[in-house]
């Protein structure tokens, strides 16, 4: 069983609750000042940080629901927690669009120059890579520009979310090909009268020009921690916008001097660049809300003059190793990477492991809930399978409770698009879908021992469709373990395996018919065709070290390919 436990949201009570402001919506105590926008009702609730309780999911338009993610800071490997993340707005992305009709436009933005890309660029070994973008200061040392080791990290981020499925966003904007606009967005703000530049050449939002407007999502003021002593803010909370150039730091010109951006403004700056004034969602992990959510609030609605920019923000809740609560970071050295997780488990069993808990959870990490997820895939392949066999007739089977199963197929249909549409209840549609699997089989069960009875391929086809429907809207693909992946003639090699099961059928069925040969002569004949017998096993022992799983169902047999990633790691007989 997976381990859930709620986000921690102690701070987020803290917020005050506010009175209802003229012209907006005020339905309940909590989420006072939210106004419910206007636009496609999507049908879904979702939990949304800026009101802490589940509003009506409403968009734009339909076919353009805009979606901000922030995106990685690339200086490093991206690790499971950071995939956990992603996988799961991949998820409530793809539900989305495929449940609920709503097209998706998402931008993600790429940090690509920030301290620990700079600190990590100067402790990498010369690897020889030409830099690029921006300028360095004078009489610097490194031997990779921190360009250059941010697009190396870029890349290895984007082959990583490939290889888990995650499906890219609309467009990725790299922070350092729109310095010129967070420029004139900074100056903008200032114009405004939100923030203030000093004599050191750095800017900061003036935090008390927002009253209590600030603090809408978590309701805090960022403290003093951290702040270096020498610190030119008029106030401890102000946060910058532009920082003035240090040595050896990559720096861009500005009105205030060189320098480079503030980590919040980046992002402000590019979802207002594609999306303008109006955000549908925006969406992070639960560590990002303070203060990076609430500070892109506060830059946003100064930088619009508006009174609310992002209408919904999502928060995915941290994987936690070892049961301890303890999240998975680098700066704990307790991270495992993408790349080598991929190495013993598939994406799809990371996937289905990431269903079976909230995208709002922190999830525990283990062994367990791995193994778990592998067996409940691996079930739900095997029924398909067994069911698509049945399905062709291959399968022994008599009559099947069609009505019962017609009536449990509608019924799991209508409970996973409800659990779905509350807040992408994937535990509950999963658990829904497997109940539906555990039924099919009980019938498919019971239908084997009645081999004569009439047959029902329809209603097991519709199962089997509907299944492999699901797991495909999630991005989990069943069917796909039928093909053999290669990168020669993919079906070439699929024929070659089917033409070697049926010979290997064939020499089978010879070695087992004993014909109508009489006791003694009947014995004489099983011995001699024995060995036939015995190589037909050994095939099967050893296609299935290649991954390669031959059933021998009466009359015939079938096979699948098998990913050694998703399999238990038992060995097959
Ligand atoms: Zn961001």
């Amino acid at each position: 069983m997976l381990r859930t436990r709620r986000a921690r949201v102690g701070a987020w009570l803290l917020r005050a609750a506010r009175g209802p402001e003229p012209g907006r919506s005020a339905s309940g105590a909590r989420g006072q000042g939210w106004l419910q926008p206007a636009g496609y009702d999507t049908g879904v609730k979702v939990y949304n940080s800026l009101t802490r309780r589940k509003d009506p999911l409403i968009v734009s338009r339909a076919d353009a629901a805009s979606w901000y993610s922030c995106g990685p800071t690339v200086y490093d490997h991206a690790h499971l927690g950071h995939a956990c993340s992603y996988v799961r707005f991949d998820i409530i992305r793809r539900i989305l669009t495929r449940v609920f009709g709503c097209n998706v436009i998402m931008v993600m933005g790429i940090t690509d120059v920030d301290d620990k890309i700079i600190r990590r660029a100067n402790e990498m070994p010369d690897l020889c890579l030409s830099p690029f973008g921006s300028g360095v200061r004078p009489g610097h040392h490194m031997s990779v520009s921190p360009a250059s080791l941010a697009r190396l990290y870029e890349e290895d981020f984007k082959q990583d979310m490939a290889a888990l499925k995650v499906l890219p966003p609309t467009a990725y904007l790299r922070v350092t090909e729109h310095v010129p606009q967070i420029v004139a967005f900074i100056e903008r703000i200032i114009a405004n009268g939100h923030a203030y530049c000093t004599a050191n050449g750095n800017v900061y939002f003036d935090l008390q020009s927002r009253g209590d407007r600030y603090g809408k999502l978590v309701g805090m003021a960022p403290g003093p921690e951290g702040e270096p002593v020498d610190s030119d803010k008029r106030h401890a909370s102000d946060f910058a916008l532009w920082k003035a150039a240090k040595p050896e730091e990559p720096f861009w010109g500005s009105p205030w001097g060189d320098g480079r951006p503030g980590w919040h403004v980046e992002c402000s700056t590019i979802a207002s660049l594609v999306f303008g004034s109006r955000l549908d969602i925006h969406s992070g992990g639960v560590d990002l809300a303070f203060p990076h959510h609430e500070n892109e609030i506060a830059q946003c609605e100064a930088f619009h003059r508006c009174p609310q920019w992002g209408n919904y923000f999502l928060h995915s809740g941290h994987l936690h190793v070892k049961g301890g609560g303890e999240k998975m970071s680098k700066s704990l050295k307790n991270y495992i990477t993408i790349k080598d997780f991929l190495r013993s488990a598939s994406p799809d069993v990371f996937r289905l492991f990431c269903l079976r808990s909230s995208y709002r959870s922190a999830v525990d990490y283990s062994e367990g809930a791995l193994l778990e997820a592998r067996r409940l895939l691996r079930a739900a392949a095997a029924f398909a399978e067994d069911a698509r066999a049945y399905v062709r007739g291959q399968l022994a089977g008599g009559s099947v409770q069609e009505d019962v199963l017609w009536e449990r197929l509608g019924r799991t249909k209508g409970a996973v698009r409800a659990a779905l549409a509350d807040d992408f209840d994937t535990v509950r549609a999963v658990d829904a879908v497997m109940d539906l699997v555990h039924h099919g089989n009980k019938q498919l069960k019971a239908a084997a021992e009645e081999p004569r009875g009439p047959r029902s391929p329809a209603v097991l086809g519709a199962i089997v469709a509907s299944v492999e429907q699901f797991f495909e809207t999630v991005g989990i693909s069943l069917a796909e373990r039928q093909g053999v992946p290669g990168a020669g003639s993919p079906a070439a090699l699929h024929s070659l395996v089917e033409e070697l099961v049926r010979f290997r059928l064939k020499v089978r069925q010879f070695a087992l018919a004993s014909g109508e040969a009489p006791g003694e002569a009947r014995r004489q004949l099983l011995l001699e065709r024995r060995p036939l017998l015995e190589a037909c096993d050994e095939l099967r022992r050893d296609l299935a070290v290649h991954g390669i799983s031959i059933k021998d169902r009466s009359g015939s047999s079938t096979w699948e390919l098998l990913d050694s990633r998703t399999e238990d790691p038992t060995p097959r007989s």
